[in-house]
């Protein structure tokens, strides 16, 4: 289908796209990758009067280590999260998610900052911020603020970003000296989009227990979320088959599942729980992270 007619914008500068924000309120959106905006644009499920195209602001792109932590522009693409060498050797976790995003052409063009803005209760990279407590730095008329990633989400599609306002950058931590991640997921036959995604990251002590467990999951509720129960059942235990089982079986308690043509509620949860399972299962088999 054709979109309705719309003003296309090309701002230069973070500057000159918040101004425009400003002057045309909601009936401007900012456009990034696409692959989420265009697709709704053209079903007419979203209607647009000006598209603010930030696809040539220089300065959203980027993946660079500063002051002990990973900052990454919003306009970084999933292709270049997955082929970073920076973020390979020092925050894996977020490449091991985006190389499972779709498919080439997907990953080429969608973005971080546009997957994380759509708020979309299956995207891959969210739980991933959710599990490293990442920090989204976002820009409006009234300045920089910073926003903890398991507070930027309100619902389904909705998150904490004002009409005028872009999300500029996101830190990471770098992964922690003996910790193991992994990214598991069920994907939907068509889209690839996560019926199940499980972002997992465990921290080891020299004897081997785990010190630190990190886990976050999406596509199950309206929202992404951190297992918290499940986390907690892990911390001071060694990763062993019962204590796995264990954690697994509650990766899902408190949720309110969703509920679809491919996958009933019943079946969801259960997904959620064996993929968690899986998830551990596959970080006993792994080496360190190198050393922060
Ligand atoms: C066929 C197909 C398969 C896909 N499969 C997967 C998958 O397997 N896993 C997955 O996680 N995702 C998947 N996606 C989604 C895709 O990965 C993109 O991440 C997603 O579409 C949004 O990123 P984008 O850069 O394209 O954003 P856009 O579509 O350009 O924008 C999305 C929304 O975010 C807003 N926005 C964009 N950037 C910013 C910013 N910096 N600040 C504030 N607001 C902003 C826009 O105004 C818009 O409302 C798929 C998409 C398609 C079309």
């Amino acid at each position: 289908m054709i979109p309705e007619p719309f003003e296309y914008h090309a701002p230069r500068s973070v500057e000159d796209a918040i101004g425009l924000l400003e002057a045309h309120g909601d009936e401007a959106k900012l456009l990034a990758g696409g692959h989420s905006l265009l697709p709704l644009m053209k079903l007419r499920l979203a209607s647009v009067s000006h598209l603010i195209d930030i696809g040539g602001i220089e300065e959203l792109s980027f993946i660079r280590e500063v002051d002990g932590a990973i900052s990454i522009g919003a306009m970084t693409t999933h292709s270049e999260l997955a082929e970073s060498e920076l973020l390979r050797e020092r925050q894996p976790l977020l490449p091991k998610a985006a190389i499972q995003i779709a498919d080439v052409q997907v990953r080429n063009r969608g973005t971080l900052g546009g997957s994380v803005a759509h708020a979309d209760p299956a995207a891959d990279l969210v739980p991933v911020l959710l599990a490293l407590e990442a920090e989204l730095c976002i820009r409006g008329p009234a300045g920089e603020r910073r926003v903890a990633a398991g507070d930027f989400i309100e619902s389904m599609f909705t998150s904490v970003l004002e009409v005028d306002e872009i999300l500029v950058e996101v830190r990471l931590p770098l992964a922690p000296a003996n910790s193991r991640c992994t990214y598991e997921k069920v994907p939907h036959k068509a889209s690839h989009l996560p019926v199940v995604g499980v972002a997992a990251q465990v921290e080891l002590s020299a004897d081997g227990e785990c010190a630190e467990a990190r886990l976050a999951l999406t596509g199950v509720a309206s929202v992404p979320y951190r297992a918290g129960v499940a986390e907690e059942l892990l911390r001071g235990q060694v990763l062993s088959e019962p204590t796995i089982a264990a954690a697994a079986a509650r990766a899902t308690d408190g949720v309110e599942p969703l509920s679809d043509t491919f996958a009933a509620a019943d079946f969801r949860l259960h997904l959620a729980r064996v993929h968690t399972a899986r998830a551990l299962t596959a970080l006993t088999a792994l080496s360190g992270a190198r050393r922060a």
